[in-house]
């Protein structure tokens, strides 16, 4: 018979040592073999407390998560076989002008029925279609950067990524993000080839440019299905929704729908008259009217609720996105939210989470601020992304800190996750989505999580000593420094006479004026002051002898070579010049 015992965000090591009967001095060593320097009075959060528990291999003891008074059980969406069959959650992604947006209002359209909803002209962030009677949601991406914001909460809010690439102009860059990224949050990719009535549209091409890039398409052996579309002639979408289906029934998309609700702020904004407004989307549980909904440091009580096309409902099952008015502020984007018993707990949960985001110097959740801040700033700025994970709270806010000074104006480090205890799956996931380095401070991680980190291609680094922790940092930014480029003048030879021309080598002679030539050496072609070519010296002669040097007032043979042909003519001038490459410093 196993037991379970719930606990709050945190525990105490005495707390849990008593909760597992086992003495606390057996607790303490296996939080130490972890890397977690804690004392019996010291607290640890949930995650910490779980992995220890499976560490120490107790396995007739189930840890949940109690929140106050009510007890949550956050079930993952896919929870293979358990729960409910739920909507797949799809992302349309695609390089700009390809017709993502057209794309959506031509599902949108030829799904829901006008009317409805007073017909569509608004944006909105999320909506669900019928088809087939069953159920789809799409969410309309807000942009590659916010969408990194949500990938924190392990990229388990997306099923399926839809990526939409124009019949008449291919693949480009934005496609291939689209497709790394999918890649990395482990979704499955239907490739929507749209504009197919176009002029110029060539599916092969496009077909031929996704195998280059991994995605065999399924009539060539592979399995990416790909679907030919028209979002302005309404062509196929009917086969699109079919196989969005079909994708997803294979991932068997589940989730318990029992229960109070939790789930993700996807976005959120002021309106006139109405006040904060946001649209929540279902992962599990079910939410209904009456029920108060926390949302990082504030909250709501549910008096309506209604779909993103202004129905109202009575309630909202897991993948469902659904509005939510009356929150005592204005939630965040990618803010968790979940559902508590009483006025007083969402009242005593939103503090203690405005506490808890307060006191971390930066969450793996971005602000509205922080995207827009990232959406509008300069290209040049170079960013290394790492998750931080240390002991207590204290190293950990002093590692930020640390890091943060070292941002120059063309590197920066960017912490996309951080928290206190040990690394968990979590982080492993949002440093695979978000291309980062974990480090820890004064922890280690379990052997599942070192397994999963090398899976994954995640660096994970480990440190008691927070200045080697800051030298890892500082060298991994100055790599990220473009070098310097150092030129050195060193003379000039004016052409007297062309031996040999081919397509990349030239052979000449004449008179050094200025300086000396120096093998090797790199040069700068010219004739009547403007460059006809860059080249490289690759030989000097004095009279029939090699020489290393010529100097000023010498007559020499020179030879270079060019990357396209040089048709050097008497009178041109060569000026040679080298070049140190150094690798800057912080
Ligand atoms: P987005 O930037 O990916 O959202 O692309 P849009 O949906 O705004 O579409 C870009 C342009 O392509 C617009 O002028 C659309 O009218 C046009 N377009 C989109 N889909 C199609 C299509 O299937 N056929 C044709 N001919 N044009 C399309």
């Amino acid at each position: 018979m196993s037991r379970t015992i719930s606990i709050e965000d945190g525990i105490t090591v005495g707390a849990l040592a008593d909760e597992l009967q086992i003495p606390v001095t057996k607790l303490i060593g296996e939080l130490f073999k972890n890397g977690i320097m804690a004392t019996v009075n010291e607290r640890i959060d949930f995650d910490t407390a779980a992995i220890i528990v499976e560490e120490l291999g107790i396995d007739d003891i189930v840890l949940e998560r109690k929140v106050v008074e009510q007890v949550i059980t956050r079930s993952k969406k896919n929870t293979n076989g358990e729960g409910d069959a739920r909507p797949p959650v799809v992302a349309v992604m695609g390089h700009v002008d390809h017709g993502k947006t057209s794309l959506l209002d031509a599902i949108c359209n030829t799904t829901i029925v006008r009317g409805e909803a007073g017909g569509i002209t608004q944006h909105i962030s999320a909506y669900q279609v019928d088809h087939n009677k069953r159920r789809i949601t799409f969410l309309d991406t807000p942009g590659h950067e916010a969408f990194a914001a949500i990938r924190e909460h392990g990229a388990h809010l997306t099923d399926l990524v839809v990526i939409v690439v124009a019949a008449d102009d291919g693949i480009k860059p934005q496609t291939l993000e689209a497709i790394r990224f999918a890649n990395k949050a482990g979704v499955k990719i239907i490739v929507a080839i749209n504009k197919i009535d176009k002029e110029g549209a060539d599916s092969n091409r496009v077909k031929q440019q996704l195998s280059e890039n991994n995605l065999l398409v399924e009539e060539w052996g592979g399995d990416t299905v790909v679907v030919e579309v028209s979002a302005k002639e309404k062509t196929n979408i009917d086969a699109l929704l079919d196989m969005i289906l079909l994708v997803s029934d294979v991932e068997d998309l589940r989730a318990v729908t029992a229960g109070p609700a939790s789930g993700l702020i996807i976005e959120a904004h002021m309106e006139q008259g109405r006040g904060p407004v946001a649209v929540a989307l279902v992962e599990s549980g079910t939410l209904g009217k009456g029920d108060f909904v926390v949302a990082g440091s504030t909250y709501a009580k549910l008096r309506n609720l209604e779909t993103t096309l202004g129905k109202p409902i009575d309630s909202a099952s897991p993948s469902t996105p659904v509005v939510i008015t009356g929150f005592k502020a204005l939630p965040e984007f990618g803010n968790e939210f979940r559902v508590v018993a009483s006025e007083k707990d969402a009242r005593t949960v939103s503090a203690q989470n405005a506490r808890d985001s307060a006191s971390v110097a930066s969450k793996g959740a971005m602000s509205g601020n922080e995207l827009i801040r990232i959406i509008n700033r300069k290209t040049e700025l170079k960013e290394f992304n790492i998750v931080v994970k240390a002991d207590v709270q204290g190293s950990l806010t002093s590692v930020i800190d640390s890091l943060k000074a070292l941002d120059t104006e063309e590197v920066a480090v960017r912490v996309v996750g951080s928290g206190v205890g040990a690394v968990t799956e979590k982080d492993v996931h949002l440093a695979g989505t978000s291309n980062a380095v974990i480090y820890g401070f004064n922890i280690t991680a379990s052997s599942t999580i070192k397994q999963l980190a090398a899976r994954d291609n995640v660096p994970m680094r480990m440190f008691k000593v927070i200045y080697e922790l800051i030298d890892d940092t500082r060298a991994e930014l100055t790599k990220l420094l473009p070098p310097k480029v150092i030129k050195t003048d060193m003379g000039r030879l004016i052409v007297r006479g062309v031996f040999k021309i081919t397509r990349n080598e030239v052979i000449c002679g004449g008179e050094v004026t200025k300086g000396k030539l120096v093998v090797p050496a790199l040069a700068t072609v010219s004739r009547d002051g403007e460059t006809l070519a860059e080249v490289e010296i690759v030989g000097l002669k004095r009279g029939p002898q090699e020489a290393k040097e010529v100097l000023e007032g010498e007559m020499c043979g020179l030879s270079f070579k060019s990357a396209s042909r040089v048709d050097l003519k008497e009178g041109d001038v060569i000026e040679l010049y080298t070049q140190e490459v150094i690798q800057r410093t912080l």
